[in-house]
């Protein structure tokens, strides 16, 4: 990878390392959503350590091979590491640990998992808890005693003489925790963590403790930092009085006395590791002796005097047997490929998404072949590449819709095929569960659960249909009361005079959100001004590109989006503007500032943080550009992230963006 011929050159890509890695640690470590996979951040930095190693000149004390990842939030009150939290060096392979281990010939070494969680310290004065923080930057990390209190693994009172003990330890979420958790948030439609370690530290640093303390965090203590009327000359033996303190300390670590005992401890760990109840992310080798450790001494980043063994992604061979297509509740086809049951990382894998037609082609996967599967972030299923080919054609999704046969398209721009049906038994359900959305009509009892039953009884086709249903009816549906269905025809009926732009949401029209369907109801005033509506009449909103004029006409070129109105009407529901639509936003903190959304942004849909924009006086575009003040970041950003880099637009995370709403800050 060093293979730059001169300095230019080679400065040009450190700077572009830095710049990548300076934005994945953000989300990371700062947003707890990672966009890219640990191996892959961990090959940019392994490629900037080596460049940096190879032109010394381009050294500099400001770059993130020389400082701890991460930053303390201002959520949280400041706290000074008076022992600095350092990172560990990583290595990649077993020379590597051997070139370590000899630095310090007949030395003992501890090998201990690595636990992949969030660094934490905790202070004990007196043997009573007074403090804990994260790491932060490793020099300043954030106050959140109240809510490590919450953890069931930390003792709030220590048996010991000793006036002082600060300990490090990582906090972690177990796996099975995790698996609940996730399916929890999918059920109340709220954003799934990516993997354990981003769902503890999303647990843990927040706000109200309560959440902390409902999530199930657990830790494991691996040092002692510091300490005032005590000490220890081994590590083994302070990691036996912190067990005696009642913590989890780093569980069945080896204490080993040559390189061959610590390579043996580091493949046990790496052999054991996809069966333990919690993720690991390598197997930490460390000097015994604490003397030694002195001696070693430390650079700015990381102790001399210990090594992060990181195992690669574990990977196997399979035959894919099938491929299986779903339509989504976007009418979205979904290809998933069927494979040979194989364990992989702890777990029976043989299913994985084959994302769509694109992914398919480019990696040639067909029905028959041998694929290679790993587990991304040891979590997801999915195909590497083809080993071998079968004796399979290549694949091509179907041309129909699995669920109502009808032709599927391609749109421009999308990647996925999609059934543009709107009567697709699939997508129907769909429809309705956003049409009675909080977001769109607020029909306060008319949920997914009801509305599965009103589609399988065949009692509703159509949005409108809600607005027919009886008393009756409802009342006879699974769990339902008389006095509840009451309350739901209620419901029902008092959405009809909501103001025009709930409806015009409700409706579903790709590409309009909340804070268009704001504008159109502002600008057309009525359902009718909007239906006569043709492209040009757009170009006076702020933000509307022809890509979302062009949807709102398509939608309502097609009958069915036409009917759907004049029944809604005929029923009574509210076509015209209220007075107070698109009244003066809440407050201007965000006044004169564009914003671009991607990505998945944790526990608000992207509509939501529209209108928290637009409500205090932002504005918010589709597409980013130099006017663009910055581009609001969640999981999984994609193309609107690397345009945003190119034209150096700040990324901000919704945690500065609710900070900088609640500092009124403006530039
Ligand atoms: P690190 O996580 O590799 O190592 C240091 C940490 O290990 C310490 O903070 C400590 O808390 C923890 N640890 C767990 N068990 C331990 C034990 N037994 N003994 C000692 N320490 C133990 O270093 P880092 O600098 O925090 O982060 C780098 C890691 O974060 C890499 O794995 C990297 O891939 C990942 N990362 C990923 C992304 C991404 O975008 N995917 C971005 C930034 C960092």
């Amino acid at each position: 990878m060093t293979d730059f011929k001169n300095l230019d050159e080679a400065r040009q890509r450190v700077k572009e390392l830095r710049g990548l890695i300076e934005y994945h640690s953000n989300a990371y470590y700062n947003a707890d959503a990672p966009e890219i996979e640990d191996d892959e951040y961990d090959a940019l930095m392994r490629e900037l350590r080596e460049l940096e190693a190879a032109f010394p000149d381009l050294r500099d004390e400001n770059s993130p091979t020389v400082k701890v990842g991460g930053a303390a939030s201002t959520k949280f009150a400041a706290v000074t590491h008076e022992v600095p939290m350092q990172s560990l060096q990583d290595v990649f392979d077993l020379a590597e640990v051997r070139e370590f281990c000899e630095k310090f010939p007949g030395a003992e070494f501890v090998v201990e998992k690595k636990i992949d969680g969030l660094s934490v310290s905790l202070e004990y004065t007196d043997g009573v808890l007074t403090r804990g923080s994260t790491r932060g930057d490793g020099r300043t990390g954030e106050d959140i005693t109240e809510n490590l209190l919450t953890i069931a693994g930390i003792p709030h009172k220590i048996p010991t003489d000793a006036a002082f003990v600060e300990i490090r330890g990582e906090v972690y979420m177990p796996r099975q925790t995790f698996a609940a958790l996730n399916a929890s948030q999918e059920e109340n439609g709220l954003k799934t963590f990516k993997n354990p370690r981003n769902a503890a530290a999303g647990s843990l640093r927040q706000k109200d403790a309560a959440i902390t303390a409902a999530r199930g965090l657990a830790i494991f203590v691996f040092n002692i930092q510091q300490t005032k009327g005590i000490s220890f000359t081994t590590h083994s033996e302070s990691l036996a009085f912190l067990r005696d303190c009642g913590f989890q300390a780093s569980p069945d670590f080896r204490v080993c006395h040559n390189f061959e005992e610590v390579a043996a401890a580091i493949e046990a760990i790496g052999e054991e590791r996809g069966g333990l109840s919690y993720d690991t992310d390598g197997a930490v080798v460390k000097l015994n002796d604490l003397r030694q450790r002195e001696e070693a001494g430390v650079t700015s980043k990381f102790p001399k005097w210990a090594v992060a063994f990181k195992y690669p992604p574990e990977q196997k061979e399979t035959v894919l047997r099938d491929i299986e297509v779903t339509v989504g509740r976007t009418g979205v086809l979904t290809p998933t490929g069927v494979f040979d049951p194989v364990l992989l990382a702890g777990t029976s894998v043989s299913r994985a998404s084959l994302h769509n037609q694109d992914y398919i082609t480019q990696k040639d996967i067909r029905i028959g072949d041998t694929v290679v599967l790993r587990k991304a972030g040891e979590i997801i299923p999915e195909v590497v590449s083809v080993a071998r080919h079968g004796d399979g054609q290549p694949y091509v999704l179907p041309e129909v819709c699995p669920s109502c046969g009808e032709k599927v398209f391609r749109l421009e721009d999308e990647a996925a095929l999609r059934c543009v049906n709107p009567e697709c038994p699939a997508q129907l359900l769909r429809n309705m569960i956003h049409f009675a959305s909080r977001d769109a009509m607020d029909i306060e009892g008319m949920g997914p659960a009801v509305i599965e039953q009103l589609i399988a009884k065949g009692w509703v086709h159509s949005p409108a249909d809600l607005y027919t249903l009886t008393e009756e009816q409802i009342a006879s549906l699974d769990r339902m009361g008389q006095k509840s269905a009451r309350n739901l025809v209620n419901a029902t009926e008092a959405s009809k005079s909501n103001p025009l732009w709930r409806l015009i949401f409700a409706l579903g029209i790709r590409h309009i959100g909340e804070t268009a369907s704001r504008q159109l109801a502002v600008q057309f005033g009525s359902m009718k001004a909007l239906m006569q509506a043709v492209p040009a009449d757009f170009a006076a909103i702020d933000g509307f590109g022809e890509i979302m004029a062009e949807s709102v006409c398509d939608y309502f070129s097609t009958s069915h989006a036409r009917e759907l109105v004049e029944r809604l009407t005929a029923l009574g529901v509210n076509m015209e503007k209220k007075e107070d639509e698109g009244s003066a936003p809440a407050s201007q903190a965000l006044a004169g500032l564009t914003f671009v959304i991607t990505g998945t942004l944790e526990g608000m849909t992207r509509d939501e943080a529209k209108a928290l924009i637009v409500a205090q006086g932002g504005k918010v575009s589709g597409s980013v550009s130099k006017k663009t003040a910055y581009l609001l970041a969640g999981e999984n950003g994609g193309s609107k992230l690397t345009k945003a880099q190119e034209l150096g637009v700040r990324v901000i995370s919704l945690e500065r963006l609710r900070e900088m709403i609640a500092q009124g800050e403006n530039g």
